[in-house]
């Protein structure tokens, strides 16, 4: 009687520490996908300079560039968010981009994703790309009720130019129905959408080269 209560606590314990071990482990992987900086200063409303000179580029989204339609009201919002502030930067499956930029999910030292916040009130439009998963669902979500409100910029690119468009499911593009890249997608991955609406509606971006 009085081993088997002597093992039923070693056995116990061993569990517990068994368990501890990976719930430590789990924690100590997931702090290491963090990095913590500040930020020095607003390119645009995507990009961002981080102490040390180091170039961070929003992941998933795509802001207006300078001679574009909101370009200053989307800089500005980014300003307000992290301008000055210390910022944490989490990371999806690839972390530089071909300019040696990082690329991440950017977060205010009160836990709001800027990534997001600049979706959801219509000052970027998602941009995709098949190694961005992370957050994809809740950046569609903040896509989609920017797009309802008309907030932003979605008060000008909802306009329609075609009365058809051509969109990859594999790669999150819509195209203008002449537009080459979408003559070339195949047709397992091919989704027609009626108005632009519905291609935003699914978290598909416009072509930078047909620009529809
Ligand atoms: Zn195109």
């Amino acid at each position: 009687m009085i081993y088997n209560s002597f093992f039923k606590k070693i056995l116990f314990l061993s569990i517990t520490l068994l368990l501890l071990s990976y719930i430590l482990r789990l924690i100590s992987v997931h702090s290491e996908e963090e990095e913590k900086s500040y930020v020095i200063k607003i390119i645009d409303g995507d990009t961002i300079k981080l102490k040390g000179n180091k170039t961070v580029r929003y992941l998933g989204i795509n802001t207006p560039e300078r001679d574009e339609y909101y370009y200053n009201e989307a800089k500005s919002f980014n300003k307000k968010m992290v301008e000055g502030k210390q910022v944490t930067l989490r990371f999806d499956a690839v972390k530089y981009d071909d300019y040696n930029r990082i690329l991440a999910y950017v977060y205010t030292p009160d836990g709001k994703c800027v990534n997001i916040e600049m979706l959801k009130n219509g000052y970027a439009f998602m941009y995709p790309h098949p190694f961005e998963t992370l957050l994809f669902n809740k950046m569609l979500e903040a896509q989609r009720s920017a797009v309802n409100n008309q907030a932003g910029i979605f008060k000008r690119i909802l306009k329609d130019t075609c009365s058809s468009y051509k969109g990859s499911k594999k790669g999150f593009r819509f195209h203008r129905p002449e537009c080459q890249w979408g003559k070339n997608i195949h047709k397992k991955n091919l989704v027609t959408f009626h108005a632009k609406k519905e291609a935003f509606l699914e978290g598909f971006a416009p072509c930078r080269r047909c620009n529809p």
